[in-house]
């Protein structure tokens, strides 16, 4: 039995002998399937010709990407605590150099996400990492490629996952689609970590939201609101989007309440 993997979404699908015929995240609207049709490269291949990449980026906080990217390009991150480590989001694989290191590190307590297209390689950095609980929203479940026994779903619209480690659904681009705040983070001052449930812009001046990136399909002014309104409540001044370059250093709050109401201004 073979694990594939879709190029396009990195998602890893429930292992098969041969490659499955479609991926699901890929057909789904806010996804794609590239112009070459469905395309697998198999678990095995990445081994020998990837590896993650591992950057410390703030005290108590790391970065993980892989490389060469594969998929959708996101790095995932590693919060550190006094109480535990949680993973945020995730990447297609994970090799034994990364879990050496986060065993160094005292190991997982949770891997958390922003949404369905991280979900990637979740089962088998759990497994690698002895069990660790992956905690998914209810509303999201559909969009799990690789079941498994060690995914904990979760309801309602806040999951504290450590002290001072808490996930907030703020729906939008998926129902489940999520942001962590970090109570530690950008020297105390408090950090959220997106994904792209806040998707930071080229111009880190300014952030923006949609039901599909890809496919450019916004969403309704009254979700971008209340996305707003959500975030407005956390305790935030960084924000860390899904990927290396894309960061909101200072004056988070200022930078999603503008942009939301400028996104709203060009709905109008
Ligand atoms: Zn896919």
């Amino acid at each position: 039995m073979t694990i594939w993997i879709c190029k396009t979404c990195g998602a890893q699908h429930a292992p098969s002998a041969n490659s499955p015929d479609h991926c699901a995240i890929c057909e789904d609207e806010r996804q794609y399937v590239g112009a070459a049709g469905q395309e697998w490269i198999d678990r095995d291949t990445i081994n020998a010709t990837h590896a993650n990449d591992w950057r410390e980026i703030e005290p108590g906080l790391s970065g993980i990407g892989l490389t060469p990217t594969i998929g959708i390009g996101q790095r995932a991150l590693l919060v550190q605590t006094p109480d535990g480590n949680v993973l945020w989001d995730c990447v297609p694989m994970v090799d034994g150099k990364t879990v050496d290191k986060i065993r160094a590190l005292g190991g997982l307590s949770a891997i958390t996400f922003s949404h369905p297209h991280f979900y990637t390689g979740m089962v088998e950095w759990s497994e690698a990492l002895g069990g660790v609980p992956i905690k998914l929203p209810e509303a999201d479940l559909d969009n799990v490629m690789r079941p498994s026994s060690l995914i904990e779903p979760w309801s309602g619209d806040v999951l504290e996952v450590l002290p001072g480690v808490t996930v907030h659904r703020l729906g939008g681009h998926f129902t489940g689609s999520s942001v962590l705040e970090w109570a530690a983070g950008a020297g105390g001052k408090g950090a959220i970590l997106v994904g792209d449930t806040i998707q930071v812009a080229p111009d880190p001046n300014w952030v923006s939201f949609m039901r599909s990136y890809p496919n450019m399909i916004p969403l309704p002014a009254r979700e971008v609101r209340r996305i707003a309104d959500r975030a407005a409540a956390l305790r935030f001044d960084r924000i860390y989007g899904g990927w290396w370059d894309r960061v909101v250093q200072a004056n988070g709050q200022d930078v999603v309440a503008r942009s939301a109401a400028r996104y709203v201004r060009a709905l109008d």
